[in-house]
């Protein structure tokens, strides 16, 4: 197959045509997402998600070819579990060396390329996917994410699968190559919050506050550049604040949003599931309380230097300093 050499005003090609058709009946009409940075409540969501009856998302942490010793919820190592052996042997066809996980989060090429690649698309994509520059690639992604798709959801016996890895990146990429019309479930968090996970989880780094801010402000200020106002993408804000103080109608947005019925979803973990990386998930038992430990320890000066660094957008999320 050879490229068609593109003139701005020409009609697009067999070529491009082509790519757009290519097995597009077996995929789901919409591929879902939740994005957040880390210690964002991506977990909690998680657990809630699942306890949905047509709902499969699988937390945050796909397995990198280190972590085969790690915990998966279902009671097994990650090297034992029926499920992620699956996905490893059925992704291993498209995975390829630089990839650190058993399944290709993103495309073969380096991420400085695929972040400035997805820029471009952002201007160009009514008329052509630069990732059609890239059709071996662009292929082996798109065969890996419907297969990790329809794995997913036919071991599980569900309909609908999250993706829950939380990469801007990887979403962009589904996107522009594997569908074009996403929901986005944004799950936001206060930065002070955020910066004591942070602290607390990672005590040897310095500078907690302003790398923290930095952290935050970039991936939210992304996350609402990406998604919000784009052709296709259906987008929802999601407050861990709201989501642990009235659970129940929260998911009820959540699921309206993904066009399903409502459940009770407030319970220990239904069925078995194949979530990494988080103690809490085993523990549940449906009981859910704000982490809130911040508002205590938290100086107030750090609190006004945080909320000033995140700006303008902790403004816009109506994250203020109470006195
Ligand atoms: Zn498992």
């Amino acid at each position: 197959m050879h490229l068609t050499i593109i003139i701005p005003g020409q009609k697009i090609g067999p070529f491009f045509s082509g790519l757009n058709r290519v097995d597009k009946r077996n995929l789901p009409k919409q591929f879902n997402f939740v994005l957040s940075p880390s210690f964002h409540g991506a977990s909690l969501l998680a657990i809630l998600l699942n306890n949905h009856s047509k709902i499969i998302s699988l937390g945050d942490t796909i397995p990198t070819r280190k972590t085969e010793d790690f915990s998966c919820s279902c009671g097994s190592l990650v090297k034992g579990c029926t499920f992620w052996r699956r996905i490893e042997d059925t992704q291993r066809q498209y995975n390829y060396p630089r990839s650190e996980h058993i399944a290709p989060l993103l495309p073969d090429l380096s991420l400085s390329a695929i972040e400035r690649i997805n820029r471009l698309n952002e201007h160009f994509q009514k008329f052509f996917s630069i990732w059609n520059f890239f059709p071996q690639k662009s292929r082996s992604f798109r065969k890996s994410v419907k297969a990790f798709h329809a794995e997913t959801t036919s071991f599980h016996r569900k309909k609908v699968f999250i993706d829950g890895t939380k990469d801007i990146n990887r979403c962009l990429c589904i996107k522009h190559i594997v569908s074009d019309r996403i929901r986005v479930i944004h799950l936001i968090r206060d930065p002070r919050a955020y910066i004591t996970s942070l602290r607390r989880n990672f005590p040897k780094i310095e500078n907690h506050s302003t790398l923290g801010s930095e952290m935050w402000k970039g991936f939210h200020g992304t996350v609402l550049q990406s998604f919000t106002g784009v052709d296709n993408c259906k987008y929802l804000p999601v407050f861990y604040e709201n989501l642990s103080l009235q659970p129940r109608s929260e998911m009820k947005r959540i699921f309206k949003f993904l066009d399903l019925d409502e459940e009770n979803v407030l319970s220990p973990p239904k069925e078995p599931h194949h979530i990494i990386g988080n103690r809490m998930i085993t523990k549940f038992n449906g009981d859910i309380k704000q982490d809130s430990e911040w508002k205590r320890i938290m100086r107030l000066d750090e609190q006004e230097a945080i909320l000033k660094r995140c700006d303008p957008i902790a403004s816009l999320f109506h994250y203020r300093l109470e006195k």
